[in-house]
């Protein structure tokens, strides 16, 4: 029996960013109008990974593309955590920086954790410290993490109805799995969680109105694995022979999922976009007009 081929919106991501920069640049531009100054986001690089380097060359451009300010603090691969937990607390007192991120992954010595529970919960954009981790599970206002929040943002726009549909998480990282299917619980999804030690996982993606693969594992999720009209949304990004491949056959979603989201230009640029839009929550929070 042959289905129905369906036409499948492969989401372009960077236009989305786009539109939504656009929108947070009018706000930056209201503000600086009214004589407040800019939104200020403090970034903090501690070693010379390259990855990590152009990550937050990326974020400068990105904050400089709105009117935002940014400052950034370098340290080499042997500061110590002490060193790393003294310029965070040096952007927590600074008033003028609103936000502050601390590029991952820190060197072997230095406690992800730790450092994430030593920002200013105030200014902790990545959404990460436990303050806002228990907000979020709480149901109350706070920051929450990026890519969570581009995930949702990407549905929203594109009218995936979210209310009593079925979504299925595969990861269960602290980054994004739990905190996605948190805020999709938030809008009365009905979420099932998955991850490495789950059963049946095939069977239980094909009951999913909406698919989220925060894995890790190239093409994990086939076209046979997706029940057609499903929205698809692919986190995963992995280095395989140098090419970046994500956790989603791409090509099998097309004619049969409703939505899918492309490895490349799809949830990352997005990522970067709920960054620059926590700090201006930030900013705003901060420096009431
Ligand atoms: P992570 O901390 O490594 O978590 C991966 C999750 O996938 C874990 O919960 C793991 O289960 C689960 N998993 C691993 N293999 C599995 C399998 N075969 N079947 C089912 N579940 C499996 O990774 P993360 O930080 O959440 O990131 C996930 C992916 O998204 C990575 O590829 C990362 O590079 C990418 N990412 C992209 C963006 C973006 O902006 N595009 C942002 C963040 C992350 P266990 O818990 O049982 O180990």
């Amino acid at each position: 029996m042959s289905s129905a081929r369906i036409e499948t919106v492969v989401v372009d991501g960077l236009a989305l960013a786009n539109q939504i920069r656009d929108e947070l640049a009018h706000a930056i531009a209201r503000h600086r109008a009214a004589g407040r100054g800019a939104p200020t986001l403090g970034v903090v690089l501690v070693g010379d990974d390259p990855a990590s380097a152009s990550y937050i060359k990326g974020k400068r451009r990105a904050c400089e593309s709105i009117g935002m300010d940014s400052v950034e603090r370098r340290l080499p691969a042997s500061a110590g955590e002490r060193a790393v937990l003294a310029v965070v607390e040096e952007l927590n007192r600074d008033p003028a920086v609103d936000g502050i991120l601390v590029q991952l992954p820190l060197p072997k010595d230095v406690r992800p954790n730790t450092v994430a529970e030593a920002i200013d919960p105030a200014k902790d954009v990545d959404g990460l410290h436990p303050l806002n981790a228990g907000r979020l599970l709480l149901g109350e206002p706070g920051l929450r993490p990026c890519t969570p929040l581009g995930i949702l943002e990407v549905l929203t726009r594109h009218d995936v109805a979210l209310e009593g549909a079925h979504a299925v998480v595969i990861g269960r990282s602290s980054i994004v799995g739990k905190p996605v299917a948190l805020l999709l619980q938030q809008v009365h999804a009905t979420v099932t969680m998955c991850h490495s030690r789950t059963r049946n996982l095939a069977e239980l993606c094909r009951l999913a109105d909406v698919l989220v693969a925060a894995v890790g594992v190239p093409r994990l999720v086939k076209r046979e694995w997706v029940k057609p009209g499903a929205a698809v949304i692919d986190v995963g990004v992995c280095e395989v022979d140098g090419a970046l491949i994500g956790d989603v056959d791409t090509e099998g979603m097309l004619g049969h999922a409703s939505l899918v989201t492309p490895h490349r230009r799809g949830v990352g640029p997005m990522t970067i976009t709920m960054l620059l839009r926590n700090t201006l929550a930030a900013y705003e929070a901060r420096r009431p007009a």
